[in-house]
C-alpha cells in the first residue's frame, strides 16, 4: 500500500465516522459509532472512533453533550441548541425551544469579561417512556 492510498484510507475511515455521527439525532457514544460502523469497515477499532471524535472536537465538527450513565455522548449539530437527558434510559432529545432574551442577555454579558468558546443547555429528567406506570408488572 502506497502512503498515498494510505492516506485515503485513513481519511475515508475518518469521514465514516463523522457521517454516522453527523446523520443520527441520537447523541451517540462512541462505543455506539463503533458498533454501526464495525461490519464495513473491519479493522476499525474502538480507539480509532475515540482519536477521531477527539479530533472533531477540536475542530469544532462535533460537541460533546456530557456524561450520560457513564458514558460521553456528541452530537454532531454544533449550533447551540438546548438538550433534554434522560435520566432513566440515557435517551438524549433536541428541544425545539427557541433560544430566550434571558439566555442571550447572560451570554452578552459573560462576553464583556471572557472570550466564550461555548455553551450548553441541558435539562435533566425522566423521558414519557421511564415515566410511563409499568403495567407489564401489573396482574
Ligand atoms: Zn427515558
Ligand atoms: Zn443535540
Amino acid at each position: 500500500m502506497t502512503g498515498m492510498e494510505r492516506a485515503r484510507k485513513h481519511s475515508s475511515k475518518r469521514d465514516a465516522i463523522l457521517r454516522v455521527i453527523q446523520s443520527t439525532v441520537s447523541h451517540p457514544g462512541a462505543q455506539w459509532v463503533y458498533e454501526r460502523l464495525k461490519s464495513a469497515i473491519p479493522d476499525l477499532s474502538l480507539g480509532t472512533v475515540y482519536r477521531n471524535i477527539k479530533l472533531f472536537q477540536e475542530e469544532r465538527q462535533v460537541i460533546s453533550v456530557g456524561v450520560v450513565n457513564g458514558e460521553e455522548r456528541f452530537d454532531g449539530q454544533t449550533a447551540p441548541h438546548p438538550h433534554f437527558v434522560c435520566s432513566g434510559c440515557g435517551k438524549i432529545i433536541d428541544l425545539p425551544c427557541p433560544e430566550d432574551e434571558a439566555v442571550r442577555g447572560m451570554a452578552a454579558a459573560v462576553q464583556q469579561d471572557f472570550v466564550i468558546d461555548y455553551r450548553k443547555t441541558v435539562f435533566y429528567g425522566l423521558c414519557g417512556e421511564c415515566t410511563e406506570e409499568p403495567t407489564r408488572l401489573v396482574p
